[in-house]
């Protein structure tokens, strides 16, 4: 009696019982998530890669007997997967290309497996894929799901054909139970238009359902479709993979990454494994830490390591190198603003890399008023908008280029630039009627989400004050914008009497 049993839970088990931390919390959520992890993808499988994306994304009802099953396919042209990676990258949790220190949308190796996994609890179908390397020959294909208790995929079927194209890049579909309202169709697009305004180079292309109002899909279902035309060629810097810097890094990870080292040294271990430790460094710290140089770091017993990690964070450093880093630049949130919301004004800056607790960031920021602009504006903003009393501010976040949609008032950037705490009327001259479109991007090697959502940004001071230089420099610039055009008014004005 009294005894309990107990056994371990594998992680796609524990992912499996645990959709809400991967934004897998309801039908209709369900589906935007799955459109957005495969569009993340897409995207890393292109751009970080210096190819200029096409990503097609369609959502359809394929069962007629099931209006409530929808399949997501998402079609890029980026650099594939290898044939025999492709069951392990999509059958088993956790396994990534990304656990590398750079920049990208995904980090988790997580998001295509947890829509694999969704769809097949909901409906019961495998995931289908059809991937090509520019080097490989041939285009395969496989039909798999996850085994969840003992994670790894569950190979149902495979092909491959002879490529007779020079075609490279990944089809990737899943059937999930989803959910089209209004909400749903609202929250994709938007989605879509705010990934098109910072992805200007980027082809996408929208299918999915319309929505008339009614819940139920019949055989021969209407679509919508959505382009967004590249109009330039320009893409962003790509980020470099570099070595962590020695304050970003915790006690286990020292521990790990001294566990797996190669390194014959404890000092070659210091200096082969950060930036910024020279051998200078490298002798500073390990005086402090009481270890001597030349001691094999595999030898050192938990009680020196703690002692080695206390010294790290004890010294100072040169601040991490901004080299991981993919910001937009300047010129393509111009060019974005412009071709999606077609404003009289645009403007935008890229500040200078900054960092906190080790990990280096950038915030972006963009501004844009007048003309279309308010015709353009998305449903979410419109809704967002509908709560405050003027001026009025259209905010549109990002995190490592992947835009945010959800808890709003909760995120850092709206504590910024809220009309109650930024003086848009007094300070910059807005008419309480303007609408001011502010776009704010921060990329960083580390986010700082505040829930496991990673919906909203945590208040982080470093960052909170790039946000407002930032904000407050672009306000600035369109203050004297506005107050140029006002005077030359009021000259025509008196012209005309
Ligand atoms: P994550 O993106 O966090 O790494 P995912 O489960 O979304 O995790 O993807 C797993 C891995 O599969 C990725 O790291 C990537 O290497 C590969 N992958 C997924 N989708 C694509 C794609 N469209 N093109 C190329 N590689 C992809
Ligand atoms: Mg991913």
């Amino acid at each position: 009696e009294n005894v309990e049993s107990f056994r371990q839970l594998s992680p796609s088990e524990f992912f499996y019982r645990n959709k809400e931390i991967a934004g897998f919390s309801s039908p209709s959520r369900a589906l935007y998530q799955t459109v957005r992890e495969f569009v993340e993808n897409s995207l890393d499988a292109t751009e970080v890669h210096g190819i200029l994306p096409n990503v097609v994304i369609s959502i359809s009802r394929e069962d007629s007997s099931n209006p409530n099953y929808f399949t997501v396919s998402v079609e890029d042209n980026g650099i594939g997967i290898p044939s025999n990676i492709i069951p392990d990258a999509f059958g088993r949790i956790l396994y990534s290309s990304k656990y590398k220190f750079r920049q990208t949308r995904g980090m988790y190796g997580l998001g295509a497996k947890m829509a694999i996994l969704y769809g097949q609890i909901t409906t019961g179908k495998p995931f289908e894929i059809y991937s090509s390397t520019s080097r490989s020959n041939k285009i395969f294909y496989y039909k798999l799901s996850v085994d969840i208790r003992k994670n790894e995929p569950i190979v149902f079927e495979e092909g491959a054909w002879e490529k007779k194209t020079s075609w490279h890049g990944t089809i990737a579909k899943v059937t999930i139970e989803g959910d089209w309202n209004k909400r749903t169709r609202d929250y994709i697009s938007v989605y879509v238009k705010r990934t098109a305004i910072i992805a200007p180079y980027a082809d996408i292309t929208l299918i999915m359902p319309k929505f008339n109002g009614e819940q139920e899909g019949n055989g021969e279902e209407e679509s919508e479709i959505v382009c967004y035309k590249r109009v330039t060629d320009k893409l962003p810097v790509p980020p470099k993979e570099t070595k962590p810097h020695p304050l970003g890094i915790d006690l286990e990870m020292l521990k790990m990454s001294i566990s797996e080292s190669k390194n014959k040294t404890i000092k070659d271990f210091l200096m082969k494994n950060f930036q910024r430790i020279g051998e200078k460094k490298a002798e500073e710290i390990l005086k402090i830490a009481g270890i001597d140089f030349d001691r094999n770091p595999k030898n050192l017993n938990d009680k020196e390591i703690e002692a080695l990690y206390k010294s790290i964070k004890s010294v100072d450093f040169i601040s991490p190198s901004p080299d991981p880093l993919s910001p937009i630049g300047e010129e393509l949130i111009k060019i974005g603003l412009k071709q999606v919301l077609n404003p009289e004004f645009v403007d935008a800056i890229t500040r200078k890399p900054k960092s906190y607790g080790g990990h280096p960031f950038i915030v972006e920021a963009g501004i844009a008023y007048g003309g279309k602009l308010s015709e353009n504006l998305d449903e979410i903003a419109r809704d967002s908008i509908k709560g405050q009393s003027g001026p009025f501010i259209a905010l549109l976040r990002y995190a490592n280029k992947i835009p945010l949609l959800y808890d709003e008032k909760a995120d850092l950037i709206w504590s910024v630039v809220n009309p109650d705490d930024f003086n848009w009327k007094n300070t910059y001259k807005l008419d309480p009627s303007d609408i001011v479109v502010v776009l704010v991007h921060i990329a960083s090697t580390k986010v700082p989400y505040k829930g496991v959502g990673k919906e909203s940004i945590a208040q982080v001071e470093e960052i909170r004050k790039e946000v407002e230089a930032a904000v407050q420099e672009l306000a600035r610039r369109l203050r004297k914008y506005i107050v140029k055009k006002r005077k030359r008014e009021e000259a025509e004005e008196k012209f005309r009497i």
